[in-house]
């Protein structure tokens, strides 16, 4: 069993931790942090999910350093997750898994992590929160962008008080947001790369701005004022090819050039790999149901992996690593967030789960 430790006040030298790998000298476990505030609905926030992913950690600190003194416009519960990981500056350990595929909806419901954050979100839950941000950084180069798993207005309004870039998502699940939305308007929030002061500032303002907010309903969305985009495959590879940015000898040889395209639209024949000359191996392209759609996105042309159709890929990064343990990208499309379409998408979805 995972403990979660629930507490009420902020640890002792949390408003001066330098670096997240100290936070297990103050959060040994997984941590709720419950804030009293003003007599509102609470904002959930959760950080550190990813333990090498900082922006969040940081945020909330500066949060917390700035009402030190102040009552909180609403009360404030923050989730601490994986704080192992972070000890050892990792997005999980080895063994452990991802610690946001893990929340109400993942496939493995029995594992322990399942578990501990089936505990989290019935406390949450019980509080009737107001909105849910679980915060991250990503690896590659790409815009700061909120992902939902709702086109519902209020989501839409949350996100765009964000950003204008919107991802919409219905797999990998397991992941916070989608578990939240069931109670709240639940967004998460990609700040960039880890350790950079913008990405802790944009993820600060936002808490501000959702701390004072008065509700997110009743707002206008102006559906111009957002881009979204809707994931259609996520590309892998699979653990028995070899791949790399550099080793000509790889299976799989993937262009470094593609992490300055994330969120760019690129067009059909758009060079994406070389395979080593005898070697049948290939990405995998799976859609939201799972299935396997490589023919639908790529095609192989002599030892070239090139794109079929226009798609704008995101979260492409050139950490292998990452790449073994998350994927290589995820393709997307545009989608026109009108009202009407809207309602459409979301009943289709409904359907799609009955
Ligand atoms: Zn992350």
């Amino acid at each position: 069993m995972i403990p979660l430790i629930e507490i009420n006040e902020i640890p002792e030298g949390l408003l001066r931790l330098k670096d997240a790998r100290d936070l297990h000298l103050l959060l040994p476990h997984p941590t709720l942090l419950y804030l009293k505030g003003d007599d509102k609905a609470p904002l959930f926030v959760s950080v550190l999910l990813h333990g090498n992913e900082d922006a969040g950690l940081f945020a909330v600190q500066d949060i917390l350093n700035k009402y030190q003194e102040r009552r909180l416009p609403r009360p404030l519960i923050i989730f601490f997750g994986n704080v192992y990981a972070a000890k050892e500056g990792q997005r999980r350990l080895d063994g452990q898994p991802d610690y946001n595929r893990v929340w109400p909806g993942c496939e493995h419901e029995n594992s322990k992590e399942a578990r501990l954050m089936r505990k989290v979100v019935r406390r949450v839950k019980s509080y009737e929160p107001f909105a849910s941000i679980d915060i991250h950084n990503n690896t590659g180069k790409n815009p700061h962008y909120g992902c939902i798993n709702s086109l519902r207005d209020d989501f839409l309004y949350l996100a765009s008080l964000f950003g204008r870039t919107v991802v919409y998502f219905e797999t990998p699940t397991g992941v916070q947001s989608m578990a939240l939305a069931e109670h709240c308007p639940a967004i998460t929030v990609e700040c960039g790369k880890p350790h950079v002061a913008h990405g802790v500032e944009h993820a600060s303002e936002f808490i501000e701005t959702l701390l004072h907010l008065e509700d997110l309903e009743h707002h206008h969305i102006d559906h111009r004022a957002v881009d979204a985009y809707h994931t259609v495959a996520t590309v892998t590879i699979d653990a028995s090819h070899s791949f790399s940015f550099t080793d000509k000898n790889a299976e799989i040889r993937l262009l470094s050039e593609l992490e300055d395209d994330n969120f760019t639209e690129l067009p059909v024949g758009t060079l994406f790999a070389h395979v080593r000359a005898g070697s049948d191996a290939r990405f995998e392209a799976r859609d939201d149901k799972g299935n396997e759609r490589f023919d639908d996105f790529f095609t192989i042309e002599g030892d070239e992996i090139r794109l079929k159709k226009m798609m704008m890929p995101a979260m492409i990064t050139l950490d292998e690593r990452v790449i073994r343990q998350d994927c290589f990208c995820y393709l997307m499309e545009r989608i026109d967030v009108d009202e009407d379409e809207a309602r459409e998408v979301e009943r289709v979805c409904m359907m799609a789960e009955t």
